[in-house]
């Protein structure tokens, strides 16, 4: 989907958030003048205690929310240009979104579940299947494609949510807090499958409040009181186990 740079040059931002400020009515001020560029190819954590302002960024960077002042870009387009349709068009082909609680439809099947990730993704329906099937497959679910929700443990609900995330192959996934319906053993090793998806090129930002889980990561920006206060990069990618 994302060419890659040119020799050379830097890599073009597949997010840019610009001096952004979110206040809420009431006069709550949840981030004030947050800058991130995020590159192709990145696997970051936005970390930060409860309350810091974490999911009021993610949801301004997955165009859920829009900011009081400042800019957001996503593939280059400022998003405060666009209308609701047109939000959710670009919502629905650039990003993926995995969530704590999983958020998969209890009377679906897996295959079904990671296919409506492709409904606002402009792929045909009778591609959808075949290309469920092979998400699932990638976050070795293949033996459980007609498995209900409420059949499958918690580890591998969130594998299927994050199979609907990538299926449609978005340009970034937005992953708010993935490990935290998850006992420490189970969360590691979604850690470890974002972090094999990574290395085959997806560009991915976990939230979390965990400094173990974004001490692993090779890229962590911290959040705090609503402000960025640091953004470090360890030398290699320095990926789980
Ligand atoms: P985190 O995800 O890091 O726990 P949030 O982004 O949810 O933090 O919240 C940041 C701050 O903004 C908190 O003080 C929270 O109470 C406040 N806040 C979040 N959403 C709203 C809202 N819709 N209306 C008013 N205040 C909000
Ligand atoms: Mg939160």
């Amino acid at each position: 989907m994302n060419s890659p740079p040119a020799y050379g040059e830097a890599p073009r931002p597949v997010l840019l958030v610009e001096r952004v400020s979110r206040v809420f009515p009431g006069g709550v001020a949840a981030l004030q003048d947050v800058s991130l560029s995020i590159g192709t190819g990145e696997l970051l954590a936005i970390v930060g205690p409860s309350g810091s302002g974490k999911s009021t960024l993610l949801n301004l960077m997955g165009t859920l929310d829009l900011p009081t002042s400042g800019r957001v870009e996503i593939g280059g387009t400022d998003v405060t240009s666009l209308n609701d349709k047109q939000l959710s068009t670009l919502r629905g082909r650039m990003l993926g979104f995995v969530f704590q609680q999983f958020h998969l439809t209890d009377g679906l099947t897996a295959v079904q579940n990671v296919s409506t990730g492709l409904l606002y993704a402009g792929v045909p329906r009778r591609n959808r299947r075949a290309l469920a099937e092979e998400a699932l497959g990638r976050v070795g679910l293949a033996h459980r494609l007609s498995h209900l929700p409420a059949q499958l443990s918690g580890g591998e609900r969130q594998r299927v949510a994050i199979a609907r995330a990538l299926v449609h192959d978005p340009a970034l996934i937005l992953a708010d807090e993935p490990t935290g319906a998850l006992d420490t053993a189970t969360g590691s090793s979604v850690m470890e499958l974002l972090t094999d998806l990574n290395q085959e090129g997806t560009t991915i930002a976990v939230i979390t409040h965990d400094r173990d889980i974004a001490a692993r990561l090779p890229r962590r920006v911290e959040i705090r009181d609503g402000h960025l206060t640091s953004d470090t990069r360890s030398g290699a990618a320095s990926a789980l186990g």
